[in-house]
């Protein structure tokens, strides 16, 4: 009898999280995320799985990331009926971020068919749809963290909080095999400490083998406290010469985060007392999310309450969001999607990039060939939105101190604190280079790392 550990996803990159673990008995497939990659193969790596998904006993989903839980409506159409277990507020976050994720796959299949049917080919279908999405959540099974639940004849799960946006977990899985009892710990991804809304990352006991992400893993960040002083610095000067403000900003986490250092700043009276729009109708349903979970919250934001700061407004419906296009003088706009790629976010560029006393603050990462990554760049003049080009006179102001994961020294003192009882740790989740930095890193504590490769099985006992 064998216990083996498959990396099939996230790895070497850092989305499609995914991998399996068996033994004799049982099947579990930890996270099913979604690969980001050019169409024909984002279809082919979405549509594959490492096992014929109705021979799965469960499968374990880390948090509401769409990198780590967005291909699970394709498993479900590909024939999965167990359990797919989650924390609560994580299963509660899902009920909009997966609905969401397909109807986004909708848009841009009605797109490409388009173009199909003017270059006379045949037309495609969807990943999944909205109506998979919402087919899939039956499949949802909440777990609080720290309540151990056997999950397989031989396997038993535990959530520890990862520390990285609402209701992360980092699952623990116990498997008993060969007469002894193994504990793998995934910390994919793994929180930094002092960040709004969430605890600091934990760290279970008598870890085995530890699967760690490796995003950052040959950087460091900025320390969050520095957001606020740059956040305060932008308003002020934005406010100055009469301009708005305009966040891209991802709807799940980062959208709060902003929320909550404008409204420290507000009460501390640091800027003016401005109107703040959110405008994006998922970054308003995990608002409410957010609010319905605050008991995870820390006594001081609990005490703040700045999801309700009385200068926010939350904005769903299409009419209200046109309005504010005519309004006049300082205001913050937030809107999704956060790498300005679709979503209401590209009508307030449009109306807002040409003026040079508007601000477009980047809050989040943009990766290449998006309309945020060249609006960082600025290396052109111009940028295209729906297909025009627009001047880019707006001042960009990138506030990179925001980021929900460890940075390397974080990773490090995570390893450091773990290893007594480590065997192994697996580093995922990163570019090649970011995993190989933090491979060197490890070197120090004599402890025994590996990069898997994609799709490679380690055998564990
Ligand atoms: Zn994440
Ligand atoms: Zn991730």
């Amino acid at each position: 009898m064998s216990i083996n550990l498959k990396f099939c996803g996230g790895v070497g990159t850092v989305s499609g999280s995914m991998h399996l673990a068996t033994t004799d008995k049982s099947a579990v497939l930890i996270d099913c995320g979604l690969f980001h990659g050019h169409r024909d193969e984002y279809y082919t790596v979405n549509s594959t799985f490492p096992i014929n998904p109705p021979d799965l006993d469960c499968c374990i989903i880390s948090h509401a990331h769409i990198d780590h839980c967005g291909n699970f409506p394709t498993l479900v159409n590909k024939g999965f009926r167990k359990k797919a277990y989650l924390t609560p507020s994580t299963t509660e976050l899902c009920h909009y971020m997966l609905p969401d994720s397909g109807h986004i796959q909708e848009e841009d299949i009605k797109y490409v068919n388009k173009i199909n049917l003017r270059r006379g080919r045949p037309p495609r279908e969807p990943l999944y749809t909205r109506y998979d999405a919402e087919n899939s959540l039956r499949y949802l099974y909440s777990l609080d963290y720290h309540k151990k639940e056997r999950v397989t004849e031989d396997m038993e799960l535990t959530f520890f909080d990862a520390g990285h946006i609402l209701g992360s977990s980092i699952p623990t899985v116990d498997i008993s095999a060969n007469g002894k009892t193994i504990r793998i710990a995934y910390a994919v991804d793994l929180g930094r400490p002092n960040l709004p809304y969430v605890g600091n990352p934990e760290i279970p006991k008598n870890i085995d083998y530890l699967i760690v992400e490796s995003t950052y893993g040959g950087r460091k960040h900025s320390p969050i406290e520095e957001t606020e002083k740059k956040l305060m610095e932008v308003v002020n000067k934005t406010v100055a010469r009469g301009g708005k403000i305009i966040v891209p900003s991802f709807a799940l986490e980062r959208t709060q985060e902003v929320i909550y250092f404008l409204s420290r700043l507000l009460r501390e009276r640091k800027i003016k007392e401005i109107p703040i729009y959110v405008d994006s109708p998922l970054a308003v349903n995990v608002t409410k999310v957010f609010e319905n979970n605050k008991d995870y919250f820390s006594k001081e934001i609990q005490d703040m309450d700045p999801l309700a700061s009385e200068n926010i407004t939350y904005i769903e419906g299409v009419e209200q969001s046109k309005q504010l296009h005519n309004k006049k003088g300082p205001m913050v706009i937030i809107s999704a999607s956060g790498t300005c790629e679709h979503g209401r976010i590209l009508h307030h560029l449009k109306n807002n990039i040409e003026k040079q006393y508007n601000t477009i603050v980047i809050v989040g990462y943009m990766p290449q060939n998006t309309l945020g990554r060249k609006i960082v760049e600025h290396d052109k003049p111009t940028v295209n939105i729906f297909g025009r080009p627009y001047k880019l006179k707006a001042e960009v102001v990138v506030v990179d101190s925001f980021s929900a994961h460890a940075d390397s020294d974080c990773l490090f003192q995570y390893v450091n604190e773990a290893r007594d009882s480590l065997e192994k740790v697996f580093i995922v989740h990163g570019e090649p280079e970011q995993s190989e930095k933090l491979k060197e890193k490890l070197v120090s504590l004599n402890v025994e790392s590996m990069i898997p490769e994609k799709n490679e099985t380690v055998c564990l006992g």
